[in-house]
């Protein structure tokens, strides 16, 4: 089988823990505890910055006398930093637990997104960043935090960190068992708000950790979605049958990729959820990826439900 594939340009893919893409940049930062324990990361922490750019944010958890640092910060515009090799322990949590667990640093990615969070209106009706900055009325949400009761207002976050933010994570999904996406509000709520309501939070952990459970979701994306930028070539349900006579399955679209315990066998019969070049997700008794050379797909309709 071929050591490479083709990835088209707009994908992010993780090799050797760090993200290959376009406007994807490594910054390194010392601010790590070394080496997560085997099988894990399997948990993704969103945060908000609370910060003025993403320069001045990657200057932070990059310098080592701050004492934080994140694996990834997303930019307004979409550009990625790496700091840290997605293998390696950072400090973006904090004290914080969820389900038995404490330390989610010991388990967790974490993505960092350029936003100043909570605002203030002034008398004026202007609002404000905590250090001070008027944030325009067409960047501003308004809603309930998990958290909280009432209304308060949100710095925006724009569509191409939503959609990056889709494209990193599901990266990382098809790279490690990824089980939990939680916000930095979970983990730490007394503590916490990022990265509040104006994230698209529990949509995002909906698609992409139910994928796995129900991958003909993936078809049914509402069309208005700023999560759709992201998406790769998603086929029409088609079925295939395979044609060699064993064939691995793979986390993702490349043989770099770990292998899906058990294997497909000729004549075996599979659905093709989506392409990338010439590999296909399918979904048989689980979901992984297969190089298309070694199945043939089979025109026949699959009947509607
Ligand atoms: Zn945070």
């Amino acid at each position: 089988m071929p050591t490479s594939s083709f990835v088209p340009s707009s994908t992010l893919v993780m090799k050797s823990h760090l993200l290959n893409g376009p406007n994807v940049s490594f910054s390194p930062s010392p601010n790590s505890s070394g080496s997560f324990d085997e099988d894990l990361p399997d948990t993704i922490v969103i945060h908000f910055t609370a910060g003025s750019s993403l320069a001045s944010s990657v200057d932070v958890m990059t310098n080592p006398d701050s004492n934080v640092s994140a694996h990834f910060a997303i930019g307004r515009n979409g550009d990625i930093v790496q700091m840290l090799p997605t293998n390696k322990i950072a400090w973006h949590a904090g004290k914080s637990s969820y389900k038995g667990r404490t330390n989610l640093n010991r388990y967790s990615i974490g993505i960092e997104l350029d936003n100043a969070g909570q605002l203030t209106q002034n008398s004026r009706g202007e609002f404000k960043t905590w250090f001070g900055k008027t944030c325009h009325q067409d960047d501003v949400v308004e809603a309930v935090h998990r958290n909280q009761t009432a209304k308060t207002y949100w710095h925006k976050f724009t569509d191409e960190q939503i959609a990056r933010t889709y494209a990193l994570c599901k990266a990382l999904c098809q790279r490690y068992h990824i089980k939990v996406i939680v916000g930095h509000e979970e983990i730490a709520p007394v503590r916490k708000i990022d990265p509040g309501p104006a994230f698209p939070l529990d949509e995002l952990r909906a698609r992409l950790l139910n994928i796995k459970i129900e991958p003909a979701r993936e078809t049914k994306i509402s069309a208005k979605s700023a999560f759709n930028s992201a998406e790769r070539e998603v086929v029409s349900k088609k079925r295939a049958s395979v044609n060699a006579s064993t064939l691995n399955v793979r986390l993702g679209p490349g043989t770099d990729f770990e292998k899906i315990q058990g294997e497909v066998n000729k004549g075996d019969k599979l659905t093709i959820i989506e392409k990338q070049g010439e590999w296909a997700r399918v979904s048989y008794t689980a979901t992984g990826w297969v190089n298309t050379r070694y199945i043939n797909e089979v025109s026949e309709k699959l009947p509607s439900k």
